[in-house]
């Protein structure tokens, strides 16, 4: 008998070979002209990603993190004061907050689309005022490629005076009640890392917003400060500026981007319907969609390991977003948890289970892994 080949997780080769002389000659196009930093992709990417998502102002940069890091410099966050975050997140979330000095108090989730549960938030905000601090801000994220729920959470921001970050590194592409993401929010942020929805080559970010004031804070924050030129410095920035390289590949990947965000959408339904007698399979409320950044599974416990390991076995990789929430992490042991804890996202992180995604992945390939996990699960 022979082994079985391994299939990808992701299989950005195989996107690659489908749009490689789009992508071959915008990287040709970048090294005639030699404008390696803010050469002309950086202002044609911006435009084409404020076209797509229909957002009045968009700021490239060099990853998701900067967006999230730029945007709460945009917005003023001072030392001391507090940012709700799910704690079910990626790190760069509440890594942000914390950097710049701010403390993190972690909100919980719902069970079904993993995203913050505007419910939580008024426990959170107690939290951060029986400590005695400012709260200032939520970043909601939209985990693994589904919006938040945002009517709800603006509702509290508004009531509360606190400003909106979506932290939409997994959803760009998505939309929520018709409005895309990328247009809600004080701002959002995005990433392009390779794996993300719609990635480059390498890092790089964006940040989108309607306002004027903070387009310009954005502006000038990733490059240094600067002022009115170069070497005027009117703020204390970094650099954050996106390669323009990854502009130019991005251009080329935002063509077929639509398409991609189909065949997400088509695999992620394939699977439902082959899964959603085994396992828990996620859902996608009717008022929304997703990008499917992961196709997660909620599993029994003490079924994860023994799936993951028959699966690895017959050559499928799995993963877990994400194995231990942060308020579990070292890093953020120094941050806030509202009464009662996190016990959806402690329940979450022992269940979840995610499976092979990518616009490429072709019907033969899934329903080997639908194979695998049904005969695994049953
Ligand atoms: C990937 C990701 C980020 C960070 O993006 P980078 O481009 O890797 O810096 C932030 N938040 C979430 C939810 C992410 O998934």
């Amino acid at each position: 008998m022979t082994e079985p080949t391994t299939l990808p997780f992701i299989d950005l080769q195989a996107q690659r070979a489908r749009i490689a002389p789009a992508i071959d000659q915008a990287i040709a196009g970048v090294l005639a002209h030699g404008q390696f930093i803010m050469g002309p992709e950086i202002g044609a990417l911006e435009a084409a990603l404020a076209a797509f998502c229909g957002a009045r102002h968009v700021v490239s940069c060099a990853s998701g993190t900067d967006a999230l890091a730029l945007g709460l410099m945009a917005l003023g966050m001072q030392p001391g004061d507090v940012v709700l975050t799910p704690s079910f997140t990626f790190a760069a979330t509440a890594e942000v907050v914390v950097w710049l000095g701010g403390r993190v108090v972690f909100v919980d989730v719902q069970p079904d689309s993993f995203n913050l549960d505007p419910a939580h938030l008024p426990h959170a905000l107690d939290a951060a005022r029986r400590a005695g601090l400012r709260p200032v801000g939520v970043i909601a994220v939209d985990l693994f490629g589904q919006p938040a729920d945002y009517d709800a959470i603006e509702a509290f921001c508004a009531e509360a005076g606190l400003w909106l970050i979506a932290d939409a590194a997994q959803s760009f592409g998505a939309d929520y009640r018709k409005r895309p993401v990328g247009s809600i929010g004080t701002l959002a942020a995005t990433s392009f890392f390779p794996a993300k929805p719609l990635g480059c080559y390498g890092d790089g970010g964006a940040i989108f917003t309607a306002s004027d004031a903070l387009d310009q804070r954005l502006r000038s924050l990733r490059i240094h400060g600067q002022g009115v030129d170069k070497y005027d410095n009117v703020l204390v920035g970094m650099n954050g500026r996106l390669d323009t390289l990854q502009a130019a590949i991005l251009l080329a990947k935002l063509q077929v981007f639509p398409w991609e965000i189909e065949q997400r959408d088509r695999i992620a339904a394939r699977y439902g319907e082959a899964l959603r007698e085994v396992a828990k399979v996620p859902s996608v409320a009717p008022d929304r969609s997703s990008v499917w950044a992961q196709y997660t599974l909620q599993l029994q416990p003490g079924q994860r390991e023994p799936l993951r390991a028959a699966l690895a076995e017959a050559g499928i990789p799995t993963a877990v977003y994400y194995p231990k929430p942060l308020h579990r992490q070292l890093a953020y042991q120094g941050q806030i948890l509202p009464t009662g804890g996190l016990p959806v996202t402690e329940a979450l992180a022992e269940r979840v289970v995610s499976l092979p995604m990518y616009p490429d992945l072709v019907p033969d390939q899934q329903d080997r892994i639908i194979d695998a996990v049904v005969r695994a699960l049953q």
